[in-house]
């Protein structure tokens, strides 16, 4: 299992240049969806007008598929407001761009569970796109157009401060708190950091008849089943 620091070391190198509210958004997106049992990496954040340029080349005057429809200047990553993911499969290597995966095998597709987090952090997806839909895509936009922001125009700070606060709001208003039910009933209160549930051990081993001991001296919890 991957740790929580692994997997966001993965993608710090995206999310350098971000504008600052869409590096919270992202880093948070990253906490949620690893909580959530779906580890991912932020694939591209910042783009160049010459980077973008280039992109937009591929599949017109150079080799390749159409990945964008944006020219250098037009698209949200030319000024650190949009960012690109993928599914980071569990060697902890490999990227999955697989939309109906479901590594964590909770029924819900993981990508699907990324998009779900995005949205309550305040992101706008390329998938809910009618003409050119790009899945990988979130951005946040702030209500201004790429011509606004190319001709110099940039989020206010009162627009800024709403966004963080949308994005820190969400982990006060879901805090890491959660209840331990054996088949239905209540038995304990534990808290989930990262991909961790920590519990009471006496009261869920005592639910499941198991005997609690411990021994100091060798700093050992001891469970024996009767
Ligand atoms: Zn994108």
């Amino acid at each position: 299992m991957l740790t929580l620091d692994q997997v966001k070391r993965k993608s710090a190198a995206s999310l350098g240049k971000l504008h600052p509210a869409v590096q919270a958004g992202a880093t948070k997106l990253i906490e949620r969806s690893y909580a959530r049992g779906v580890p991912i990496v932020i694939t591209q954040g910042m783009r160049s007008i010459a980077e973008q340029n280039a992109l937009y080349a591929q599949g017109r005057t150079k080799k390749g598929p159409i990945v964008t429809n944006a020219k250098g200047g037009s698209s949200y990553h030319n000024y650190g407001l949009a960012f690109d993911f993928a599914l980071l499969l569990p060697d902890g290597t490999s990227l999955s761009w697989d939309m109906s995966r479901d590594g964590d095998k909770d029924g819900a597709a993981d990508w699907q569970e990324v998009v779900q987090e995005a949205r309550k952090l305040g992101f706008e997806w390329g998938g809910d796109w009618t003409s050119f839909k790009d899945y990988p895509h979130f951005q946040m936009t702030f209500g201004l157009t790429t011509e606004q922001l190319r001709a110099g125009r940039r989020p206010t700070a009162q627009q800024v401060q709403d966004a963080l606060a949308r994005i820190n709001a969400n982990e006060s208003g879901n805090n890491n708190e959660v209840i331990i039910t054996l088949n239905g009933h209540k038995i304990a209160e534990g808290l989930m950091d990262g991909g961790t549930t920590y519990a009471p051990v006496r009261a869920v081993a005592e639910a499941l008849g198991a005997e609690v001991t411990y021994d100091p001296a060798s700093r050992t919890v001891k469970l024996v089943t009767r």
